[in-house]
């Protein structure tokens, strides 16, 4: 795309930012019956929650209690695409509808940074509001060419007091454009995965792939394995750990198999597995060398770790043969 291109859009879509759209209203109250069911998805057994006589000896709060990390739910919309009674109808992601029509169709999440700044109880009523209130030059990455948009979203409790705020960056990008008469799009470049954040806590971990191994961090005040690496044991909040090689030995604890949308430059179909490993801590991976109507829960798998592009070694897995 040609710089007059990019100005043009630009001043389309700079006079959007800033622009606070909402509200957008939730279809119930806040209840005991959905944080009930969220903490039994999440495994989360904080008393805080659920438990009323934990509640009622060590804190003020009344009423069942929502964990802060529900807060996106309270207003999600209902399966015919509608936010509660009262909401507007306007669409918060205009500015990326915008960018998709010129070409910046593809989308990836980058960042999503989360304030907590009350507690919502049972029969608090949730809205929230939603403004982009970045849109960075055109840079260029890993996926191609595109711009990184931040939004802000505010969540807002029945006395439009703040109780919790999110600042979410996307990356829309450009995809290839559509060739005239074509029936497919026209195959992509090459594109290049996306290298994972390589920082002082998990440095460890991808210089461990690139010299062929898989490294778990184990816990040396209490020997508790943890993966995907992290700075603090989180059974007894010790900073200090080394680690162990894995075998590479395992078995598909889940998988799910990815059809769609076809993100480059993965395959598709794409198998995802969830690998037990035998050491007793859980990788998420690929599943390579297989048909995706042959992967089952159980399956006996084994790693490869294998360079799949200039300084990326990734730990991937292939049943193991009987
Ligand atoms: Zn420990």
């Amino acid at each position: 795309m040609s710089d007059p291109a990019v100005a043009a859009l630009l001043e389309l879509v700079t006079p959007l930012v800033n622009r606070r759209v909402g509200p957008y209203n939730g279809w119930n109250p806040v209840t005991r019956t959905q944080i009930w069911q969220w903490c039994m998805a999440m495994g989360d057994e904080n008393p805080l929650y659920l438990d009323d006589d934990y509640r009622a000896a060590n804190t003020d709060f009344t009423g069942a209690v929502a964990p802060p990390t529900m807060m996106q739910m309270w207003t999600m919309r209902a399966v015919n695409g509608d936010h509660g009674p009262g909401s507007t109808r306007q669409n918060p992601y205009e500015i990326l509808a915008i960018m998709e029509q010129h070409g910046f169709a593809g989308v990836m999440a980058v960042s999503y940074d989360q304030t907590f700044h009350r507690y919502l109880q049972e029969g608090d009523q949730v809205h929230h509001y939603s403004t982009i209130i970045k849109i960075s030059d055109l840079k260029t990455t890993g996926v191609g060419k595109g711009f990184f948009v931040t939004e802000k979203a505010e969540y807002m409790d029945q006395n439009n007091e703040v109780f919790a705020e999110a600042l979410i960056t996307y990356f829309q990008y450009q995809t290839p454009p559509k060739q005239p008469g074509a029936k497919k799009a026209a195959a992509p470049g090459k594109i290049n995965r996306v290298h994972p954040v390589e920082n002082q806590d998990t440095a460890h971990f991808w210089q461990g792939l690139r010299d062929g191994k898989l490294l778990i961090q184990r816990c040396t005040s209490c020997n508790t394995l943890r993966h995907p690496p992290q700075p603090m044991c989180e059974k007894c909040q010790s900073l200090q750990w080394d680690c162990i090689e894995s075998t590479g030995q395992g078995s598909v604890y889940t998988f799910t198999v990815m059809h769609y949308p076809e993100i480059p430059p993965f395959d598709y179909p794409n198998t995802i597995v969830l690998v037990d490993l035998q050491e007793g801590v859980r990788i998420v991976s690929q599943l390579i060398d297989t048909k995706p109507g042959d992967v089952h829960i159980g399956m006996p798998v084994a790693m490869q770790i294998k360079e799949v592009q200039d300084g990326m070694s990734l730990p991937l897995f292939r049943p193991v043969q009987k």
